[in-house]
């Protein structure tokens, strides 16, 4: 055994290190296990304006100052991917892809949500190669040039509007005739010189010989396909779950997501989950660290009951 902990938390995103603030303030131990980076999806934003109480700031200072609370706190963190969770005598195991395996009383699942896919052939080949998922991270590499971002939502928008900064042109192709993003920053977008839309198109192939050079679109109405020029596609269409691992400790609904209500009780007793990686219809920064309270909250009351028991 590689360590005991009250808590476990599957995931240093915002609900997980929120998740861990609270044990840690409840005086449990809590190990929080990450896979990428520190801070989860957030940490690409490059703006934050909607976390109440805050003035605006970049994802990373979020970020960063979560994780700062949970290790000023005691908490431990670690990189590291958590392959399975089992339910063992009482105990909960929890496993690495690095082979260590940690004891718990209970765990946390905040294991938030991945990119979505296109679903285009050579999608994966160009990827890193002109098709991106994160304009924050590469969309320096495209300065001066032109670009397109393919999605409708908050994300699309955001990353149109960081892009225009440094591209030559941004094309936005959507394949509905009307953003769903918040209405401010749409506003903003028409306003670009730099920016095109392209309503009611879809991606149809990526061209190019070892580099993306150029997208084909074709109209979400059926008619001819035409060709645009681009050296790089920020794919910007929603995101998934990635919970498959855990689907032995927690129910997933139809979509993969953790079929958890609002107590985060994900399945198995002493199993929660938090955050986007849960059944919801809203998945912001909020909604987010509102889980990770409720689910320490839950977890702190479980771990009591077993030293009770
Ligand atoms: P995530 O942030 O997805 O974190 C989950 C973490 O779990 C990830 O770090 C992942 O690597 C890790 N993980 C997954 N599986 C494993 C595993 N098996 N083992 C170990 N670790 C694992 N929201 C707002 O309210 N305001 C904004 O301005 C805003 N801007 C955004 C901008 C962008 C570009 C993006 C992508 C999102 C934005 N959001 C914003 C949404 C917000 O970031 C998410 O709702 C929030 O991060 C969800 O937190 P989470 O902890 O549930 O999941």
């Amino acid at each position: 055994m590689d360590g005991s902990f009250d808590l476990i938390v599957v995931g240093g995103g915002p609900a997980g290190l929120t998740a861990a603030l609270y044990a840690l303030r409840a005086g449990k131990s809590a190990l929080v296990l990450e896979k990428g980076g520190f801070g989860g999806q957030i940490a690409l934003s490059p703006r934050v304006d909607n976390f109440p109480g805050t003035a605006s700031m970049s994802g990373v200072e979020f970020a960063d100052r979560l994780l700062a609370q949970v290790t000023d706190l005691g908490g431990e963190i670690d990189l590291a991917e958590v392959t399975g969770v089992s339910d063992e005598g009482g105990r909960r195991l929890v496993s690495t892809a690095e082979g260590a395996v940690y004891e718990a009383g209970a765990v946390i699942l905040a294991t938030g949500a991945r990119h979505r896919r296109l679903g285009l052939e050579r999608e994966e080949e160009l990827t890193g190669r002109g098709v991106s998922y994160c304009a924050v991270c590469d969309g320096a590499f495209y300065k001066g040039r032109a670009v397109a971002v393919a999605g409708g939502g908050d994300a699309a928008v955001q990353d149109a509007l960081l892009l225009s900064n440094s591209c030559e042109r941004v094309y936005v192709i959507h394949r509905r005739g009307e953003f769903r993003a918040e209405a401010a920053n749409v506003r903003a977008l028409w306003a670009r010189p730099n920016v095109e839309l392209r309503l009611g198109c879809r991606v149809a192939a990526l061209l190019g010989a070892d580099e993306l050079e150029a997208l084909e679109l074709e109209p979400v109405a059926g008619g001819e396909r035409s060709v645009l020029p681009v050296s790089g596609l920020f794919v910007a269409v929603g995101f998934e779950p990635e919970n498959e691992a855990f689907a032995h400790v927690a129910s997933l609904d139809s979509s993969g997501w953790f079929a958890a209500g609002e107590d985060c009780a994900a399945g198995r007793p002493g199993v929660f989950a938090a955050g986007d990686c849960r059944a919801k219809t809203v998945r912001q920064l909020t909604t987010a660290v509102g889980d990770g309270a409720a689910a320490a909250v839950a977890a702190c009351k479980f771990i009591d009951s077993l030293k009770n028991a």
